[in-house]
């Protein structure tokens, strides 16, 4: 009942998504199809997945050669259930240790230090990286109109080319980086883990005369799982990339655009209001937020994971203390006390 509720809210969200823009400039928003995934980096999460499911068909191909082998030395014990292995203890070690070999082949080529554009998901972080400068300046743009900033403003963002001083680029060679170390550690440890419970899962199953068939479905099973494991990760790193980018290019335009003028780019918090979205962060939809704000969030508790949240650029009033985009942040506080409005009172609106 609950679920079915939740369904109506969000293809309700979808529609009103449609007419949330400002009299006063509009920053990059999703469009209608992808309110659910607010920094719409969505196509690149499936990218990614895409090609962490290719390699994983290859490690399944392995694995099937392996049991294809197995089999021949396979015979039906006392009862049709229960299966003998003409196996020693080598011999499964040795099963054991090419199914790891395979799976560090496939999934690092061998590498086991982490080595900057070279791993395989760097591609996918700079993709969402170069996305979110992109919309950055696009979304400061957009908000900074001749009628709300004056023409010199005005004309002064529109002239910004996204070029970068040797400074930002080194910032962004640093963050991208260290991103995708952390991406590495973190497949590392998805396929460690994968490593042990294969390894488990095939000598347990020889030891306990489980069929092929059985050890094969087990495997996969396993498999899938370190697939789950390898989705959360590229959907939290990916919109990580991408949000990050995002600040760093706007605290760029702060700088050299905006100071020494009455205004600043600041965060407009957008959630994705989705069923799964926790209420900490639902509740910032349609929020401003300073850039410190901002990161001190996403550095303490567990918020960075997962979070499908975005925040796009306002143009803040810094001597009337307003944000110009006032009628935006009006349209997304409905959204956001429709979205709550079912919700228990313990986690309502505050
Ligand atoms: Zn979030």
């Amino acid at each position: 009942m609950k679920t079915v509720k939740l369904k109506m809210k969000l293809k309700s969200s979808k529609f009103v998504i449609n007419s949330i823009r400002s009299e006063e400039g509009t920053p990059v928003l999703p469009p209608v199809g992808m309110y659910d995934e607010p920094t719409m980096q969505g196509p690149i999460v499936r990218e990614f997945m895409k090609e962490y499911k290719s390699r994983s068909k290859r490690l399944a191909d392995v694995v099937d050669e392996i049991l294809a082998e197995l089999e021949t030395k396979q015979s039906v014990a006392f009862n049709a259930k229960k299966y003998v292995f003409l196996v020693d203890t080598d011999e499964v070690i040795s099963l054991v240790d090419r199914v790891k070999n395979a799976i560090s082949k496939i999934f690092f080529s061998g590498a086991t230090k982490y080595k900057q554009g070279k791993f395989w998901t760097d591609i996918f972080l700079k993709k969402a990286s170069k996305a979110g400068e992109r919309d950055a300046l696009q979304s400061a743009k957009s908000v900074t109109t001749a009628s709300g900033a004056g023409l010199a403003l005005a004309s002064g963002i529109r002239g910004e080319d996204g070029d970068v001083t040797l400074e930002h680029e080194k910032g962004r060679a640093l963050r991208t980086g260290l991103a995708g170390g952390r991406v590495f550690e973190s497949m590392k440890g998805i396929t460690d883990t994968l490593k042990v419970e294969l390894a488990n899962t095939l000598s347990r199953g020889i030891q306990e005369g489980k069929g092929v068939q059985e050890i094969a479905a087990e495997i996969q099973d396993r498999i899938n799982v370190s697939g789950s494991r390898a989705m959360r990760i590229a959907r939290t790193e990916v919109n990580q990339a991408y949000r990050a980018a995002g600040r760093a290019e706007t605290t760029r335009l702060n700088k050299e655009v905006y100071a020494n003028t009455d205004f600043e780019l600041r965060m407009l918090w957008f959630s994705a209001l989705a069923a799964t979205t926790r209420p900490t962060h639902a509740r910032r939809h349609g929020r401003i937020y300073t850039m410190e704000e901002v990161e001190a969030f996403y550095s303490k508790d567990a918020n960075a994971i997962n979070c499908l949240c975005n925040q796009t650029q306002v143009l803040y009033n810094k001597k009337t203390k307003q944000v110009v985009q006032k009628d935006l942040q009006q349209k997304m506080q409905k959204q956001k006390t429709e979205y709550f409005k079912d919700l228990p009172e313990e986690e309502g609106l505050i």
